[in-house]
């Protein structure tokens, strides 16, 4: 499950494009409907942010994952301008089924998926039964504490992305 975050330019824009890409490299199984959500940490003043998740069945390792997302962000302009700072496009690995890792480089689950509404929210409206790998603690009872945090759900993922199945 990877999630896609934009808070610059033409956010729902980069949001598909984003799919886009992920769909040259691995089949997409599914969409989620798009959210707008206030920025959480960075900069003070920085624009609201768009955010999906886009579900792919994949076996190639996580880490050959990672590289590509890295590389659809770069070719979308993305710019590292201070942790947590306004991005054109943002892709992370949110979670992986049975599959977990923890590198330098790579940590899956996402290390704060159960913290931000904005990557739950998308992952459990895709995949309601997600569960914590290395323990099976379902995630869907997490989502009712983080409630709190502002976000408004724009569109099903038909209306915002229509190119793929939702
Ligand atoms: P956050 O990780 O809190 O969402 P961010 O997305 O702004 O912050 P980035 O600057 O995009 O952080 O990424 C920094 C590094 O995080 C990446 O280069 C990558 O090596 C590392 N990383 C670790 N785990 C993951 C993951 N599950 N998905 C994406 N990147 C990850
Ligand atoms: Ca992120
Ligand atoms: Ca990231």
């Amino acid at each position: 499950m990877i999630g896609l975050g934009s808070n610059l330019g033409d956010r729902a824009a980069w949001l598909r494009r984003g799919v886009d890409q992920i769909s040259e490299f691995s089949e997409v199984s599914a969409v989620s409907g798009l959210l707008e959500t206030a920025p959480q940490g960075g900069p003070a003043g920085q624009p609201a942010f768009l955010n999906a998740a886009v579900l792919v069945r994949d076996p190639r390792p996580l880490e050959v994952w990672l590289a590509q997302l890295l590389r659809i962000e770069a070719s979308a302009g993305r710019v590292r301008d201070g942790r947590w700072g306004p991005r054109t496009l943002d892709l992370d690995l949110l979670w992986a089924g049975s599959r977990s890792v923890a590198s330098a480089e790579l940590t899956v689950p996402h290390p704060r998926l159960l913290e931000r509404r904005f990557a739950l929210e998308p992952l459990l409206e895709l995949v309601p039964d997600a569960v914590e790998p290395a323990t099976g603690t379902p995630y869907g009872p997490r989502l009712s504490q983080l409630l709190d945090q502002e976000a408004t759900r724009l569109a099903d993922a038909a209306a915002w992305c229509p190119a793929f199945p939702g």
